[in-house]
């Protein structure tokens, strides 16, 4: 009697001992394409047991997280572009986290001062310049690009991209509007066509011989190479690191943030110290050609072989807050038209 008691009972703590923990899980919407994150998903889930669900979005967060509300499924939000982290955030939809991992992981200049949201790599902004037409040291400033010098010779896409937007904010920071106007009525005035495409588009068109110079991201420039087409297009061109005439390089972030709804607080937090860790910031880095932003961190040699630079030190959130001021400037002088 007493042993079967006994057995039943260690029977029943054997049978709860079995059962699976309850899985740990967190829910990220994405802007960033999913062969950017899936190896650090992967290795996430590797290390630590936590299930990702990634639902990748083109458009709409903002909307989306706002339509869903408190019963949103997303603890994490990664996307580039500090006008997209700062709409979120300036939308109500993301919770300040406090982590000394993270504070430790990302310094400051590419952390929001609120802790609403944490940068993982950068991107510089930079020119593209002709191999075959342009000499070295001509073009070094973006204020430069202004100059009636490069008449009929510049290429870039639509001013009103978030890319060609974030400069604009920064010439807008450095100069003031007066200033800022004419230096889009002179870029545009010295344009060899309308703006149109994407970044990699302009610089086809400088191999195609449409213009000398163009206004691109990094990170194409190793897109292009890693392609069998666009490579000749990357072969043409120098890539040259302008600065602002008081300032450095004008550069972006891809980061993270936790929403302010996120069921999943703990394993956001989790996923958000393991996003930041200097080894997956090199990973994350490494599958765009960006550049790790964390101390003792490094790009890959490629991207290292363009060349060095000094990140402009103006605040993103200050950039992202003279967003609208931009766009107005940009609308006013017709930049596309
Ligand atoms: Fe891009």
């Amino acid at each position: 009697m007493f042993a079967s008691l006994k057995n039943t009972a260690f029977a029943a703590a054997a049978t709860i001992i079995a059962l699976p923990a309850v899985a740990e899980e967190v829910n990220v919407y994405s802007y960033r394409q999913p062969e950017l994150i899936k190896p650090l998903t992967d290795a996430f889930t590797a290390e630590t047991g936590i299930k990702v669900n990634v639902a990748y979005l083109k458009k709409g967060m903002i909307e989306r997280l706002q339509a869903e509300g408190a019963r949103s499924p997303a603890d994490v939000i990664l996307t580039v572009d500090i006008s997209r982290l700062a709409g979120v955030v300036n939308a109500g939809l993301t919770q300040p986290v406090e982590s000394e991992t993270l504070a430790a992981n990302v310094p400051a200049q590419y952390r929001d001062p609120e802790n609403h949201w944490y940068g993982l790599t950068t991107r510089a902004r930079i020119v593209y310049a002709s191999k075959d037409r342009v000499a070295d040291g001509e073009v070094t400033t973006y204020e430069d690009l202004a100059d009636p010098k490069w008449n009929g010779r510049i290429c870039t896409r639509s001013g009103t991209h978030a890319y060609n937007v974030a400069l604009t904010s920064a010439i807008l920071e450095h100069h003031g509007a007066e200033e800022t106007q004419q230096w889009l009525e002179g870029v545009k005035s010295n344009l060899a066509r309308k703006p149109q495409g994407n970044d990699r588009a302009q610089v086809k068109a400088i191999w195609a011989g449409e213009c000398d110079i163009s206004i691109g991201n990094t990170y194409y420039m190793g897109k292009m190479l890693s392609d069998d087409e666009q490579k000749a297009w990357a072969d043409s061109v120098n890539v040259i690191f302008p600065t602002f005439e008081n300032g450095g390089t004008h550069v972006n972030v891809s980061g993270v943030a936790m929403t302010k709804s996120a069921p999943n607080k703990d394993a956001a937090l989790k996923m958000m110290e393991f996003l930041t860790s200097p080894k997956a910031q090199e990973i994350y880095a490494e599958a765009n050609f960006e550049y790790p932003i964390a101390d003792g961190t490094e790009a890959v040699d490629l991207v290292k072989g363009w060349g060095t630079f000094t990140p402009d030190a103006v605040n993103l959130m200050t950039l992202a807050g003279q967003r609208d001021a931009a766009i107005k400037l940009i609308e006013t002088v017709d930049f596309d038209g």
